[in-house]
This record gives structure tokens, C-alpha cells and sequence, in this order.
């Protein structure tokens, strides 16, 4: 399809029209040039089609479909493929279902365990989260429908999420909350892209250019349509010159009149516009020229499919030897989550699911077991009555798994969390429990970390997040040792609350919220500060063991624009296959600039039959050792030593090798009469002057002053003489030296070192 032509013979009321949504989920079409009216649908881990009534917040009921685990499970797995295959089937039933985009996936960082929607979010980390969405995106993409990989950008709270302004310095949105965004789309390359609700440093998303414009195309390279949370707009025309296409949902004409009264009174320019609707027109028909001829999928297979990502993606957190459990050994299963789990979470991806499995159920057969209630998830009250009945109930069996987490109501779109808590309900009957049964197992349902004061008094901890409509299955393939657990942590999980970075600022003051941690987020502050957390980043154990050997760099030595080769061995010690998630993190020691403790810049996983053994690659390019640096607006790699670490887990590092890296980046040279003597030395060519004043006893005071004041007295000097800014030396120098004379010398050295 030729769109500027096809643009070319439209109205300018049907190019305004084109620029915002039919109802609350179709476009509009045209019928005289042949555009169709096409869908788009939530998002983002299962079909949220509604055919009546539409809303955005999961209210009314949408058409069955299959809830597959949410992205906070998902990340877990740190499986590109296992994305991809979850995007394919989600593409397949979109085509299905004829819906041209699904909403989603969710790229924001997830700054502070509070926000309510972590649940759909994938990490801590930017890179984690980046190659997490773009395997999503492109298995999605595969069957030729799009994506609308979401909410762009610093969207990293509900509170207020429809006014605040998200402050953020420029190095901390590139290194963190842009980076999330980055990697999918020049990876994924989503065919849209939806623009968050809140502002940035002042500026609503949906009418920022610089983010919409100059970052997300001009720099990105991203050619699709940017589509507005549904209610995003502020200004629409303000919104399309900064390059907000598609207004979502309908105005109801409102928003289309003032576009189409900007463009005759001369205040927008039509080529805007029609640039705009050549982008929404280019998506429509990528999806309506592919429209593949199917109208149903094979749901069974998709529960199977959910219920296999399920399993890959529980992190199993603890385990003193007492999982996998015993088939056909006596079991309690306590705790109404093991008979209606909590699997999903509130909101916008509601999914509708077709059939749901629990694990008292699943477990059928299996072993011997026996339930008890346990508790009530809607009140948070404590329910003697049910406790009594859950401890007898264990005290029968041999092992107890009690099966907790949080209420619905505790976590959703649209609001945060105000605690780390489970409600007390559940709590208490861990400790009830333990107090009876010493084989205690707990199986979490959540969708981002709780607090646990019971962690000492259980004897394994399997996190299963929200799993999905298959969880129940899914839980019983691993807690039997059917499915070895194979995930590992993609947030850390603090001690308490007021440990997490973002704890005195989040939510902020009325619209002003302050990232004032920089980007020190998750593990990045965690570990500088050396904080003790519940369980790091990357961490979660296996049915069997891993050894690693053989670190190996292919150079010793590099510039910044070559890519640097890394093997390592993987050996599966123990007695059952498993898969290991191999971490590579790197550590710049002694930085230039004031940098996280260490980042994570490669994973793969594997998969291992016992003594097998297999190496494992990785290729680091600039990126993988660069910061941020504001002063250039462009990454920067400081010369210097570079450690290479492979790690089980963040706090697990089992290898490390060195590299040198040499910088390639121009850094300005400014040098100035307030520059530090320390800043002079560090530019080669400052240095035959700082040696004529060094010779002259200028900087370091006469011999009979050093004896005067005795020993290592030169080394004291010297580290006072570097704070020392250079128009000080007029006065030491005692005449020898004018301030005209420095000015002239820091002029030729800023010439010299900037010409070479
Ligand atoms: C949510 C989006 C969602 C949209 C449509 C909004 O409230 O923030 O994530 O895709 O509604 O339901």
C-alpha cells in the first residue's frame, strides 16, 4: 500500500479523525479508501478482549482467553526463548481474535517495591527488563501483529499517576528508565509504542518531542506509532508536534475538531499531521495485508504452554533438603490459595481465563493429601477458628505446604502499595504452623516482595509470583520434583521496606516526585552500601548443583570500540538435569564517575543433564562498560580496569577476571583558573608545565620547609597541592608567576589538548 498517497487523498477532517480511536478499542476507518477499522486489545500477558461495553480498568468481562504468568514471573525465567515462544502464542491468538496490537509489554523499572503494578513489570534492572521485552515483542511480532510496548517513560508509580512528574537527572533516566525502553525497541522493534500518563521533569509524556521525537525515533531508530495511554492527553496538538500519533480512546470528535481548527488557523503545520497519520496508517495495514485466515487457536495447548512457562519461572528461594517432596507421602496443604490461587493481577490486564488449575487439584493422586482453609483472602482478619483447624491439619501430616501471599486488593493497577506486609491472617498461621510442624513449606503468590519475619522458621520458600492460569499444575510439577525450579530472582527482595533506595522519596510530594537515589536502584544500592537484603537479585536455587571453571577473556587489553569474548564453564554436579541462569556482571572498581558497585550486562541459560558440562559465551561491546556522561550528552567508557564477574546470583560472584578498557570518546578539555591542580595532571599535555612548577618549588614549599615539618611530609603536600585550584598558584608562587601568564598557559594547553 502506497500510505502517502493514499494520506494525499484524504480530507483534512479524516486525517484528524484517523488521529484518535473509533470507541475504546478500534481505530477508525475510512470506508471510500478502503481503511479498516482495526482493534487493539490489552495486554500484556493474555488476550483482554472486550466487545461491549470497554474499559481500562478490567471491570467488564472480555471474551475467554488464556492468562499466562505475569511479568514479574516472566523475567524470572531470564529465558529469551520462553518470551518469544509466550509472544508467539499471544500473536496467534490475536490473530484469532482480530486484533491488529496488543497492549504491551511493560518496560518500567520497577524503582520501588510499593508500585502497585510491578506485577506487570519485568525487573529492577534495565538490561534484564530490555531483553525481556524484545523476545516478547518479537514473538508477538512473528505472527504479524504489533506490539505497544509500554508505558513510556518514568512511569514508576499509580499513585498520582495521571498528574505527577516523575524529577529525574538525564544520567539516571539513560542509564535506568530509558535503557528499560531502549534495548526493546532497537531489539524488538515494536510496531508502537504507548506514551505514559505522567510527566517528565515537568513535561506530560504524551507532549514531550524530546522523548517522543529526539530519543525515541531520532535516536532510536523507531518507526512505528505512538499510541497514548488511554486518557494520556493533555494538549493534542501540543501532543502530535511533540509526536504523539494516535490518541486513545475516542474524544469523541473533540480532540479532532482542534486539530483540524490548528492546522486552518496556521498554528499546525498539516505536514504533522500527515506524517502522523502515514504512521498509524502503516501499522494498520502491516497488520490488515498479513490478516492470517484463522479464527480460532488451540486453547488446551495454551494452558499447557502457560502452565510450562509457570513452572520455568518459579524461583525457588529456600530449601533445606525438603523439596522436592515425597510422592505418595502424607501432605497438608494449607491455605485457600492451594485451592483458588491468586494468579493474575488487577486492572487493565485482566485476563478472563478459559479454566484455571489449583494445586489441591493438581496434586490428586499424586500424594496423600489432606487441606485446611487456613485463612480468608478478602479480610485481613485473623480467624482463630480457621487456624486451629489448619495446625491440626498439619500436625496429621508430614510435611505442610502452606500456600500464601497477597489479597487482590492488596496490589493493582491504579494505586500502591502502602507495606511489604502479607496480611496478618497469613502470618500467623505460618507461625502457628511452625509451631506444630517442623517440615514447614511455603509457596508464595504475589506479584512483588513481602516481607518475611517467618523465614527462619520454614524449611523451603518457593516464590511462584503470579503464575498464571496453569499455576496450580505448574506449582505441583515443582514441588514434586517433576520440574526442576529453574528461575532466579529478577528484583531484589529487601529485609524491610525502609531498606529499598527509593524509601524516602517515593510517591513524592503531591506531583513532585524526586528520584533523588540516582541510579542507584535494586541491587545497585543494595550492594554499594553493602546492605544486607532477603535475597539478592539473580538469586534461586536448583533440585541439583553447578560448578563453574574457566573463565576466559579473549583479550587482555581493548579500546572501547572493539568487543570483548567471554566463555565460561558450566558443570552440573548434582544428580537430576536442571538449567542454570549464568550471570555476567561488570565492575568499573575505580570510576572517574560515581558508579554502581556492579551491573549486570549478560545472562544465558542452560540446561544440563547430570555431569554434563557446557561452555557458555557472551560478546560485551561499549555499552556493557559504559556510564552515562552528561557532559558529553553520549556514553562514555573512563579508561581503566574493568572486572568481568560470573555470578550464581548478584551476591553469589564465582569468577572474575580483569580487563583494560581505553577510552575512544573526545572528552572536552576545559581547563580552567579554577580547575584543581589534580584536574591539571590528569591531561598530558598540562603536564611540562605542572613539572616547570613543580622544578621551580612553587607547588611543594622549599626543602627547609619539608625538613621543618618532618617525615612524609611530601606525600602531605602533595595530596593538599592537588585540591588546590590552579589561580591559587599566583599567590604561592610568590611573584613568579601572574595570573595572566596562567590564563595564557591553560589557554594553549585547552587549544593542544583538544586539536589532538
Ligand atoms: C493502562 C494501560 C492499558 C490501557 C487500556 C490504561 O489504564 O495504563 O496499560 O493498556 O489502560 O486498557
Amino acid at each position: 500500500m502506497n500510505v502517502k498517497e493514499l494520506v494525499s487523498q484524504m480530507t483534512l477532517e479524516e486525517k484528524a479523525g484517523m488521529c484518535s480511536g473509533a470507541d475504546f478499542w478500534h481505530l477508525k476507518g475510512v470506508e471510500r479508501l478502503g481503511i479498516s477499522s482495526v482493534m487493539v486489545t490489552d495486554g500484556p500477558h493474555g488476550l483482554r478482549k472486550q466487545d461491549q461495553s470497554g474499559d481500562h480498568l478490567g471491570i467488564n468481562d472480555s471474551v475467554k482467553a488464556v492468562c499466562f504468568p505475569t511479568a514479574s514471573a516472566l523475567a524470572c525465567s531470564f529465558d529469551r526463548d520462553l518470551l518469544f515462544e509466550l509472544g508467539k502464542a499471544l500473536g496467534e491468538e490475536c490473530q484469532a481474535e482480530d486484533v491488529s496490537v496488543i497492549l504491551g509489554p511493560g518496560a518500567n523499572i520497577k524503582r520501588s517495591p510499593l508500585c502497585g503494578r510491578n506485577f506487570e513489570y519485568f525487573s529492577e534492572d534495565p538490561y534484564l527488563s530490555s531483553e525481556m521485552a524484545a523476545s516478547h515483542i518479537s514473538g508477538v511480532q512473528s505472527q504479524n501483529v504489533g506490539t505497544s510496548l509500554k508505558h513510556f517513560a518514568a512511569n514508576n508509580q499509580e499513585h498520582r499517576r495521571m498528574t505527577a512528574s516523575s524529577e529525574v537527572d538525564e544520567r539516571t533516566l539513560r542509564e535506568i528508565y530509558l535503557a528499560s525502553f531502549e534495548g526493546a525497541v532497537k531489539k524488538g522493534r515494536p510496531w508502537t509504542v504507548m506514551c505514559s500518563y505522567n510527566r517528565i521533569n515537568g513535561v506530560y509524556a504524551s507532549e514531550n518531542h524530546r522523548l517522543l521525537t529526539e530519543i525515541l525515533r531520532d535516536e532510536w531508530g523507531f518507526d512505528g506509532y505512538v499510541v497514548s495511554d488511554w486518557g494520556a492527553v493533555n494538549d493534542r496538538v501540543e501532543g502530535l508536534k511533540a509526536g504523539l500519533d494516535l490518541e486513545m480512546p475516542s474524544s469523541g470528535g473533540v480532540n479532532d475538531a482542534l486539530i483540524v481548527k490548528a492546522v486552518k488557523e496556521g498554528k499546525l503545520d498539516e505536514k504533522i499531521l500527515d506524517r502522523a497519520v502515514e504512521r498509524i496508517l502503516t501499522i494498520i495495514f502491516r497488520y490488515v495485508e498479513n490478516k492470517k485466515n484463522i479464527n480460532s487457536y488451540d486453547k488446551k495447548a495454551h494452558h499447557e504452554l502457560a502452565r510450562k512457562i509457570s513452572s520455568e519461572c518459579m524461583v525457588l528461594l529456600k530449601n533445606d533438603g525438603i523439596l522436592p517432596l515425597k510422592k505418595k507421602s502424607k501432605i497438608a496443604f494449607i491455605g485457600k490459595f492451594a485451592a483458588s490461587p491468586r494468579y493474575q493481577g488487577g486492572g487493565s490486564s485482566h485476563i478472563n481465563s478459559f479454566m484455571v488449575s489449583n494445586a489441591l487439584e493438581s496434586a490428586n493422586g499424586i500424594a496423600e493429601i489432606s487441606y485446611a482453609k487456613g485463612y480468608e483472602t478478602a479480610e485481613d482478619i485473623i480467624d482463630e477458628n480457621l487456624i486451629k483447624e489448619a495446625v491440626n491439619t498439619a500436625k496429621a501430616a508430614e510435611v505442610a505446604v502452606i500456600f500464601a501471599g497477597l489479597p487482590d486488593k492488596f496490589e493493582s493497577e491504579g494505586y500502591d502499595r502502602e507495606h511489604m506486609s502479607m496480611p496478618n491472617c497469613q502470618n500467623k498461621l505460618i507461625e502457628e504452623i511452625c509451631k506444630v510442624q517442623p517440615n514447614t513449606v511455603i509457596v508464595l503468590h504475589n506479584g512483588s516482595p513481602i516481607e518475611m519475619p517467618w523465614i527462619d522458621k520454614v524449611k523451603a520458600v518457593l516464590e511462584v509470583y503470579l503464575g498464571g492460569q496453569a499455576v496450580g499444575e505448574a506449582t505441583v510439577d515443582v514441588l514434586f520434583g517433576d520440574k526442576n525450579p529453574c528461575g532466579k530472582l529478577a528484583e531484589s527482595f529487601p529485609k524491610r521496606l525502609e531498606d529499598n533506595p527509593s524509601y524516602l522519596f517515593f510517591k513524592g510530594e503531591k506531583d513532585r516526585v524526586e528520584y533523588r537515589e540516582g541510579v542507584f536502584v535494586g541491587y545497585r544500592y543494595y550492594d554499594k552500601k553493602n546492605i544486607d537484603v532477603l535475597f539478592p537479585f539473580g538469586h534461586g536455587l536448583s533440585y541439583t548443583t553447578f560448578e563453574y571453571s574457566d573463565l576466559k577473556l579473549d583479550k587482555k587489553e581493548m579500546l572501547d570500540t572493539e568487543t570483548l569474548s567471554v566463555s565460561v564453564k558450566v558443570k552440573n554436579t548434582g544428580k537430576v538435569a536442571g538449567k542454570e541462569i549464568v550471570q555476567l556482571y561488570v565492575k568499573n572498581a575505580k570510576s572517574i564517575a560515581i558508579r554502581p558497585e556492579k551491573e549486570l550486562k549478560g545472562f544465558k541459560k542452560i540446561e544440563l543433564a547430570p555431569g554434563e558440562e557446557k561452555t557458555v559465551s557472551f560478546v560485551l561491546d561499549k555499552r556493557a562498560f559504559a556510564y552515562y556522561n552528561t557532559e558529553i550528552s553520549d556514553w562514555h567508557v573512563p579508561t581503566g580496569t574493568y572486572q568481568i564477574l560470573i555470578g550464581k546470583s548478584s551476591r553469589d560472584i564465582v569468577l572474575s577476571e580483569d580487563v583494560l578498557v581505553k577510552s575512544t570518546s573526545k572528552i572536552p578539555v576545559k581547563l580552567s583558573l579554577t580547575s584543581t591542580v589534580g584536574d591539571a595532571m590528569e591531561i598530558p599535555e598540562a603536564k611540562p608545565f605542572i613539572n616547570e612548577l613543580l622544578s621551580k618549588n612553587v607547588l611543594m614549599g622549599s626543602d627547609s620547609d619539608k625538613d621543618a615539618l618532618g617525615e612524609g611530609t611530601s606525600e602531605m603536600m602533595e595530596r593538599m597541592m592537588i585540591e588546590m585550584p590552579l589561580r591559587a598558584l599566583v599567590s604561592f608562587a610568590g611573584g613568579a608567576l601572574s595570573i595572566e601568564d596562567l590564563q595564557k598557559t591553560i589557554d594553549e594547553i585547552n587549544q593542544k589538548a583538544n586539536k589532538a
